[in-house]
């Protein structure tokens, strides 16, 4: 059934972005773990030439910037789409986070001359990028108590600091790092976000780290990195000093809408081969798994979770698209928990129907559960946005707890 949220233009769009998603990517995901990443790479980098030529890049641009003007509440749907070739889908159409939060950065408050250097390649893909801000030795969730510094020099910043899980660090030409700059100011007006060059000899990529035992290579990693007297020049600052937190709202609101379709997505797939299994496994002769009434709650189960949990994007889409994500912060932050449970629960019933076989890389589940358990935990772990809600709503029955701390 066609999506109450389909406009005219999305009606001609995703047709096109299916055909090419089920035709071109998919058949290739099912090698995704066994095949060599340089290999994969050099594949992808063909489709994404099919996909600039069917006019099918950058969709989630404005037209000025060469993509389609797509509202969020669109570019939400397509992305949707991509997701059901999880590993390649957003790649591939160069959506993939973490360069669409930096596109959408450097775009709206970096210099033209920042622009012409960073955005204009990160576009086109020749470049990708990477977004530095967590550090090992201090709470993420508490992000005001970051310890690395850029202290300003003449027209240089001198950057020292730790940071780890900055995704797709590898082989990327640019990181957006997240540094004090006026340590005396309040909490959240101490850090700037800046531009630094991973050929900045300060710049010292340590390792990929593993997850759930596995080392992701080129944009599926998350590495540990040093910055040593890494020296930038001013003009890489984006905004004005102190506004880091603020990008870093920007940046993640609509942020959170992408990775939210995307889960959406994953959702489906999982659903998808979870009901197939329990189509076609034969438990008792001539009794298919599917008949038992557990199998038959995870089925309606999932199916609603998945449906709600879309009309919920696309409600704080829509309303983003209104009246823009800090209004509705509170919108945010719940679709941020729920989709990232959804995912993981459907994903983890779709394991459970194909028994050992589900913890096999015979489908993608295991993998795909592997990979989107971190979604509980960063853009904000479960805890931290449910904290923030509960407290605004509080506030507005007239229990202020913030300011009583
Ligand atoms: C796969 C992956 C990719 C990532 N990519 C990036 C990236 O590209 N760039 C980047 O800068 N960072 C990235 N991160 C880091 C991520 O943003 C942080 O892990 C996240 O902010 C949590 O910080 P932390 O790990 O230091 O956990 P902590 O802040 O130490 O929190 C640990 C746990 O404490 C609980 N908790 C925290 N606050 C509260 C609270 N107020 N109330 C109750 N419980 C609470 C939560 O359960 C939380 O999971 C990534 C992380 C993962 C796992």
């Amino acid at each position: 059934m066609e999506s109450v949220f389909a406009t005219e233009r999305l009606k001609e769009l995703l047709p096109k972005v299916k055909a090419f998603v089920e035709e071109e990517l998919i058949p290739l995901e099912k090698e995704h773990t066994t095949r060599p990443f340089k290999q994969t790479e050099k594949i992808l980098a063909e489709k994404r030439e099919k996909v600039k030529a069917l006019g099918l890049w950058n969709l989630h641009l404005p037209k000025a910037e060469g993509g389609q003007g797509l509202t969020l509440c669109e570019f939400g749907q397509v992305s949707e789409i991509l997701s059901l070739a999880p590993y390649y889908g957003q790649y591939t159409f160069n959506c993939q986070a973490p360069d669409i939060g930096n596109t959408e950065l450097i775009s709206r408050f970096a210099s033209e001359k920042i622009k012409e250097q960073f955005l204009h390649p990160l576009l086109e893909g020749k470049i990708r990028s990477c977004f530095s801000m967590t550090e090992p030795e201090f709470a993420g969730s508490n992000p005001t108590r970051l310890a690395t510094t850029a202290v300003r020099e003449g027209d240089e910043y001198v950057i020292n600091g730790h940071k780890w899980f900055t995704s797709s660090a590898d082989g990327a030409a640019f990181a957006v790092v997240m540094a004090v700059t006026n340590p005396e100011a309040k909490p959240h007006e101490r850090a700037s976000m800046i531009i630094v060059p991973t050929d900045n000899p300060g710049f010292r990529f340590v390792r990929n780290i593993p997850i759930f035992g596995e080392t992701g290579e080129g944009w599926a990693s998350h590495a540990e990195i040093n910055y040593v007297n890494c020296r930038v020049p001013v003009t890489n600052l984006i905004g004005q000093e102190g506004m880091g937190f603020r990008l870093a709202q920007e940046r993640l609101g609509p942020g959170r809408i992408h990775h939210c379709m995307r889960w959406i997505g994953i959702a489906e797939k999982a659903f998808d081969l979870m009901c197939q299994r329990a189509a076609t496994r034969e438990l008792e002769e001539g009794v298919m798994l599917g008949e038992k009434q557990f199998i038959q709650g995870f089925i309606a189960e999932s199916r609603v979770e998945i449906d709600a949990a879309r009309l919920l994007v696309l409600r704080t889409a829509y309303n983003i698209d209104q009246v823009g994500a800090k209004a509705v912060r509170d919108q945010v932050s719940g679709i941020k928990f729920y989709v990232a449970n959804m995912v993981l629960k459907v994903l983890d019933r779709s394991i459970q129907v194909h028994g050992g076989m589900g913890l096999t890389d015979e489908t993608m589940l295991a993998n795909l559960y592997q990979h989107e358990r971190g979604a509980r935990i960063w853009d904000g772990a479960d805890e931290v946005h449910k904290q923030s809600m509960a407290l605004n709503i509080l506030k507005s029955y007239g229990l202020d707890i913030r300011k009583k701390r």
